[in-house]
């Protein structure tokens, strides 16, 4: 791919703490490309100290939009003019969009996470949730939750203090969702079956793959789905044994493929089609070291 500059090129960008891994880069400027946008994406590594001078510099530089990513999406929310429904609900932003005020503040890893649902054919209408964590992707999972209308929600954190929060928070922004804290070991005091579990805690993240938060096997034979929001490997130990007891699985592919298709969407105001779509996954997977269709 070969990127053709001008007069006329917009700039989008990454803003976090380190950036030097992140697959960012290659999906906006993918997407850019296929659609034959005049846009380039970096990603810049910014000082805590200097977060709002970069936002303010952008402003000022005409960068249509970024993203945010650790350790910003929290602190990032008092450099904005506006923030969108669902990053005030999740309490975090991952995206800016240029406006004629300021940057306004989305999140769309709840949107990444609700197409991924949507994809993998799972609906959690009405609908008994087991949420495994309560950091950053799991309040964006919680907010899914309750967006789709599922009926009761177990959130299982190793610290169970931030379980208690999230759920608290949730119960007052969708009161008809029940919601339940509990520290990770205490599942065994959940009494559904059927359940569909979104496992949203680091542990199984690649390399330290021969681990999931919870390792019984008891647990996954209640299991209907599981979906990981980690997506590397391709099937962790949690997928594993969700798949071993008969559950349907899901990685996280689709949720990172998904809120950066959105974001895009949100900057360049166009909707990308499924086939560039396809083909940004099959590009992400290749970055990722997936073995092809695999
Ligand atoms: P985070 O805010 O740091 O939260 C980490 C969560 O993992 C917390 O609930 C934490 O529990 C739990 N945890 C960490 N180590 C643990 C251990 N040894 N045992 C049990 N629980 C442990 O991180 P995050 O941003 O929410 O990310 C969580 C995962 O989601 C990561 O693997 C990330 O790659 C993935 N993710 C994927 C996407 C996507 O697009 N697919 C988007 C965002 C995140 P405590 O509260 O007890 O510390």
């Amino acid at each position: 791919m070969a990127i053709h500059i001008d007069g006329k090129t917009k700039l989008c960008a990454l803003l976090g703490n380190p950036v030097e891994h992140t697959l960012s880069p290659a999906i906006h400027n993918f997407l850019a490309d296929q659609l034959g946008i005049p846009l380039v994406y970096v990603a810049f590594g910014v000082e805590r100290a200097e977060l709002e001078d970069a936002v303010r510099g952008g402003l000022a530089l005409g960068i249509l939009g970024f993203n945010v990513t650790v350790p910003f999406k929290q602190s990032v929310m008092s450099c904005l003019t506006g923030l969108e429904d669902g990053a005030r609900a999740i309490g975090a932003v991952n995206t800016l969009v240029r406006s004629d005020q300021g940057f306004c503040g989305y999140n769309t890893d709840w949107i990444g996470l609700k197409r991924l649902l949507f994809h993998a054919d799972i609906s959690l209408q009405g609908r008994t949730v087991v949420l495994l964590g309560a950091g950053g992707a799991a309040w964006a999972a919680a907010y899914v939750c309750g967006c789709e209308k599922a009926e009761k929600l177990y959130i299982l954190n190793r610290t169970r203090e931030k379980a208690v929060v999230l759920a608290e928070r949730m119960h007052t922004q969708f009161p008809s969702m029940e919601c339940c804290a509990l520290e990770m070991n205490e599942w065994t005091k959940m009494e559904e079956s059927g359940l569909i579990a979104l496992q949203a805690t680091s542990v199984g993240l690649w390399p330290h793959t021969n681990c999931a938060p919870i390792e019984d096997v008891k647990f996954y034979q209640r299991l209907d789905a599981a979906v990981d929001m980690i997506y590397k490997p391709e099937e962790t130990l949690f997928m594993r044994l969700a798949a071993d007891a008969g559950a349907k699985t899901a990685n996280g592919l689709n949720m990172l493929l998904y809120q950066a298709v959105a974001a895009f969407e949100l900057w360049v105001g166009r909707k990308v089609e499924p086939s560039v779509v396809s083909r940004a996954k099959d590009m992400l997977k290749q970055e990722i070291g997936f073995q092809r269709n695999g």
